[in-house]
């Protein structure tokens, strides 16, 4: 390339000014809507303030409520308070992520490993029992209280955690004036509903609910990540489009961000001067799409079959094609894989919940004296399909 300047693009042509700004880590000035949790979490970790060890909790809300940067926020306003008061405590808060370290021993390792960064402990072959006696051994050495954040807490696939860490001070493995507390924060609303009634009553949680948010909350949250960008790129619909757009959803404001981010990105590579209405409607059928990708991921082999199928339909077939088509090109497909054929009744079924996913479109068709039959359509581009089915 001869002309290295077309390489990097123009600065004239960047409209962000501070991308970080809407990044996932980014924790803003001021939280829209949420004093009464921001009330209801502080009220958890009050106690320590008086050398009382803080009382546990479960936290509910479906993503993109605020649950954790709420939480992180009332932390980083604890220790403040500390400073300010030079309270005579020693205390650390840990986040885990429980979709990374999914067992106890996982989550315990990573407690140990954030405690003491050059602890080195080896990540399997000890008994859970000994995992624990490090922990308490660790805390009582360095003299250290810890609030435990279980972020995820519903992925941990197995919950004895939440027993030990809660029953420590009673049974004596950490020292008098060292506490733990937890905090767990989930998105599944019967998260409650499986945990089992001992680890209830040793936990003893107050429960925090964060409902979602109205497209009025979500125009504030956006308007205030507006310095992202430089003055005068965003057109004034940008906003409330962006909100109404992820309001209807489900009141989700890390969508919400991420779509006003991602029409900046739109806009910048069509080298457009402003962001308008156009790059937020391109940005939006983008991120549904996104989510439909991830959503395809997860599918069981089956209905990965039967989707493989109507993928491979739509690029043979112009028009719109029926349930038994569908079954022929299954019944092909299982024999080339090797795979469990099921019954027509069941790959119905299968059907209907690719479409209830929105991943497929179908529509009810009268045949001549026969009755119904429905015709089927892909809903998403069938590129994406392809990458997905195939890598
Ligand atoms: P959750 O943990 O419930 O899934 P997060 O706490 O991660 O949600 O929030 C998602 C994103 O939305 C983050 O970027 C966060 O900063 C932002 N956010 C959430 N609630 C608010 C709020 N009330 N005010 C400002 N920003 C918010
Ligand atoms: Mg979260």
């Amino acid at each position: 390339m001869s002309d290295t300047s077309s390489l990097f693009g123009d600065p004239k042509d960047i409209l962000f000014l501070d991308g970080s700004i809407l990044s996932p880590g980014y924790i803003p000035k001021r939280l829209i809507a949420r004093d009464e949790q921001i009330k209801k979490v502080a009220n958890l970790f009050a106690p320590v303030l008086s050398l009382n060890p803080p009382h546990n909790s479960i936290i509910y809300g479906k993503t993109g409520t605020g649950k954790t940067v709420v939480v992180k926020y009332v932390y980083s306003k604890l220790h403040e308070e500390i400073e300010k008061n030079k309270v005579k405590t020693n205390i650390k808060n840990i986040l885990v992520n429980c979709q990374r370290f999914n067992t106890s021993v996982k989550a315990i390792v990573s407690i140990l490993n954030k405690i003491d960064l050059e602890y080195n402990v080896p990540a399997h072959g000890l008994s859970l029992n000994d995992y624990y006696a490090k922990l308490y051994n660790l805390l009582n050495k360095k003299n250290l209280s810890i609030i435990v954040i279980l972020d995820e807490i519903d992925q941990l696939k197995d919950q004895d955690i939440l027993y030990g860490l809660s029953r420590a001070s009673e049974n004596q493995d950490i020292d008098v004036g060292i506490f733990i507390g937890i905090v767990g924060i989930t998105n599944d609303t019967n998260f409650a509903e499986t945990l089992d009634p001992r680890i209830i009553s040793s936990l003893r949680k107050f429960d925090i609910v964060f409902p979602p948010y109205d497209a009025d909350q979500l125009n504030l949250i956006l308007r205030d990540r507006a310095i992202a960008f430089k003055e005068g790129v965003l057109t004034n619909s940008v906003i409330p489009l962006c909100s109404a757009y992820s309001a209807q959803e489900h009141g989700d404001a890390r969508k919400a961000i991420n779509l006003l981010r991602l029409s900046g990105e739109i806009a910048q590579n069509k080298r457009a001067k402003k962001i308008t209405q156009e790059h937020v409607k391109i940005a939006n059928d983008q991120q549904n799409i996104d989510c439909m990708v991830e959503v395809i991921k997860t599918l069981p082999t089956q209905s990965m079959i039967v989707l493989r199928s109507i993928s491979e339909l739509s690029k043979e077939m112009k028009e719109k094609f029926s349930t038994g088509q569908v079954l022929s090109r299954y019944y092909v497909l299982c024999e080339d894989t090797s795979c469990k054929k099921l019954s027509r009744t069941r790959i119905s079924q299968l059907i209907s919940e690719l479409e209830m996913l929105g991943i497929i479109n179908t529509r009810l068709k009268t045949t001549g004296g026969h009755g119904k039959t429905r015709l089927i359509s892909l809903n998403i581009p069938k590129d994406k399909v392809e990458t997905i089915l195939y890598s």
